[in-house]
């Protein structure tokens, strides 16, 4: 897969101590974009899952994995199997898109339904810049939002990470 950079010992991609993959290609384009670089799919790296893997296998104190971009579900395939690898080692899967979660579920790929079976949270939805703010929490502007992507699969309907009870909008999920 293709990547642009990682970091070991992130602290603001998600709660504790987490390994952040920023995957490489994002078809997007929010203005504003602090990421640039990363949205070219030939640029940045080619890695093997397996050398991903060793980042978080180097490092017990690891709490999770967190696939930011560039959008993780231009590679959802190799995203999948990293999050399966990292959910077998006992971590938590964050993954940022800046596609909708219901944008995800309706295309009825999958590869992109592969990606979410293996998602804990799900921070959704293109940056804002006129819904920018500061303090929010493991976001960059109000539209996106903090998605327990479990409990949300269970209720067929979106329910949000931060108290596990608000129903922000209701929707069937599509049978694949
Ligand atoms: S989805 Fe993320 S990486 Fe892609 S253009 Fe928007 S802010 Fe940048």
């Amino acid at each position: 897969m293709r990547i642009a950079s990682t970091i070991s010992d992130s602290i603001v991609d998600g709660p504790g101590l987490r390994v952040t993959v920023f995957t490489q290609g994002c078809p997007h384009a929010c203005p504003g974009c602090h990421n640039p670089e990363t949205h070219d799919p030939q640029g940045g790296t080619e890695v093997s899952v397996e050398e991903l893997v060793e980042l978080f296998e180097k490092n017990r104190l690891v709490e999770g994995l967190t696939l930011s971009g560039g959008d993780p579900f231009l590679q959802a395939q190799e995203c999948a199997a990293l999050a399966q690898a990292a959910h077998a080692r006992g971590l938590t899967v964050w993954t940022y898109t800046g596609y909708r979660y219901e944008q995800l579920l309706a295309a009825q790929r999958n590869d992109w339904e592969a990606l979410l079976a293996e998602t804990d949270v799900l921070v959704d939805g293109p940056f804002v810049e006129a819904q920018r703010a500061y303090g929010l929490g493991f976001r960059g502007s109000r539209n996106q939002r903090l998605i327990d992507v479990p409990k949300s699969r269970k209720a067929g309907q979106v329910i949000l990470w931060d108290d596990g009870s608000k129903a922000l909008s209701h929707f069937s999920v599509p049978e694949s």
